[in-house]
């Protein structure tokens, strides 16, 4: 059998390692933290994972926190009124058909990693570099490199016409808690949108200490919710996170007043620019390495896309691999793969990046009529399983004009 090896044990490479162990490929994981490593850590990501990419999950037999981890059942959105502290200019919220997840990567990836062995495959730890990565592709059919935003990916080269930013579009922060209160209708990513100043997303959440929330902030560089460098310890963190609200968003200051974090560890700050790269390299030797995931397409998390993605993507590589049968991989084999991928993914890429430019008339007027039409609502609520079904009308004025219409005549169910 064919010997594959993933270096880079998240989102994107264990799935694709856990697939290839049950077709009988010899699987090798290379990753630079063990689990204790990860376990004590500081948290990485948001994670929340809509119900296709939790279905990949499923199917691996990897969902081992389906019945633990509390469920989001609906996405709401928000506008705050710019001149009314405290009032709204939009404000809606839909149900999802089927819940999204977030299990804090803390939690999923040692256990993950943990299985690795016991379900045939070998674990190495090991910070790969190029002479890992010779190694590797010395004794192994194929290597892929699914290491993230490690600094190892940056040997791909950056496809400048795939990624239009060059720089990072927002300052990033997370504060994961316990005490905040619930939504009233059902639970869900309170979603808030402040003009000039960022965005603002909360949702409910496991971590090592159980059920909990996660807080997201994301803010315009340079502007007001861009202070996280001045943040030096974890309680000054909450207690930015805190301040912030109570001065831009007091109704999610009144979910938050009693929250506390769930562990020191359990905070974020940081910043990265979403880039696309090209998913082959070339080593010193001539041989290749593929890539996956973070690794050569990063998305804002924004949208909530990133491990949404990397799931997808592996499954995409896994049926890709299998249906290759025993032919070598070749370049060309490698970049056909990535394309199938990216016929999904550059939908996710354009939804995600034009939420980081200032909207469009047109995608300002579709925001507000969804507080009219729970059909609307329910459509782009929805979108977040499969993001291409945001278009054409996303980027398509007239086409936009045209799905707010016809909602806005449907009538409203009493
Ligand atoms: C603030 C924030 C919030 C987010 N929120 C969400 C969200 O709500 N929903 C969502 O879908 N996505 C979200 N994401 C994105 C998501 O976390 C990532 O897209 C996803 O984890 C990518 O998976 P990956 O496997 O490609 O990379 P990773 O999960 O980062 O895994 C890469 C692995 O490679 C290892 N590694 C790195 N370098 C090396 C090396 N040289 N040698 C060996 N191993 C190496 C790392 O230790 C790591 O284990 C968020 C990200 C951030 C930063």
């Amino acid at each position: 059998m064919q010997r594959i090896a993933i270096v880079g044990g998240g989102q994107a490479g264990l799935p694709l390692a856990f697939g290839l162990l049950d077709q009988g490929y010899e699987v090798t994981v290379v990753t630079n933290r063990t689990p204790e490593d990860i376990r004590q850590g500081k948290v990485m990501s948001s994670q929340c994972m809509f119900d296709n990419s939790l279905q990949v999950e499923r199917d691996l037999g990897i969902n081992n926190w389906e019945a633990e981890c509390p469920p989001v059942e609906g996405i709401g959105f928000t506008v705050p009124h710019p001149a009314e502290p405290g009032a709204k200019v939009i404000d809606w919220r839909a149900r999802l058909e089927r819940p999204a997840q977030a299990v804090d990567q803390r939690l999923k990836m040692p256990a993950w990693l943990e299985q690795v062995e016991a379900r045939g495959g070998k674990l190495l730890i090991q910070d790969a570099g190029i002479a890992e990565l010779e190694a590797l592709a010395d004794s192994h059919d194929l290597v892929i490199l699914a290491a993230g935003k490690g600094e190892v990916v940056k040997l791909f080269e950056r496809d400048a016409a795939r990624s239009p930013f060059d720089k990072p579009q927002r300052s990033l922060a997370l504060t994961y808690v316990h005490g905040l209160k619930p939504t009233a209708e059902h639970s869900q990513v309170s979603f808030n949108l402040i003009p000039g100043v960022g965005e603002y997303f909360v949702f409910p959440a496991l971590t090592l200490s159980g059920p909990c929330d996660i807080m997201v902030f994301e803010g315009v560089p340079g502007g007001a919710l861009d202070f996280w460098r001045d943040v030096k310890t974890p309680q000054e963190h909450l207690a930015a996170s805190k301040r912030f609200l109570t001065q831009y968003l007091p109704w999610e200051a009144d979910r938050a007043a009693q929250a506390e974090l769930t562990d020191d560890k359990g905070i974020l700050a940081g910043a990265f620019a979403p880039t696309v790269r090209k998913p082959v390299l070339t080593l010193p030797s001539g041989r290749l390495v593929f890539g996956l995931g973070d690794a050569v397409a990063t998305n804002d998390p924004i949208t909530g896309q990133g491990s949404n993605n990397a799931t997808k993507a592996a499954k995409v590589y896994l049926d890709a691999i299998v249906a290759h049968g025993s032919q070598p991989y070749t370049r060309e084999w490698m970049e056909a793969t990535f394309e199938q991928f990216w016929d999904y993914a550059r939908w996710v890429v354009q939804w995600t990046n034009s939420l980081l430019t200032p909207p469009p008339p047109h995608i300002l007027g579709l925001l507000g009529a969804a507080g009219q039409s729970p059909s609307l609502a329910s459509t782009i609520a929805n979108g977040f399983n499969h993001p291409p079904r945001y278009f054409p009308w996303w980027a398509d004025a007239q086409a936009c004009d045209a799905l707010v219409n016809e909602h806005l005549a449907q009538p409203v169910a009493a």
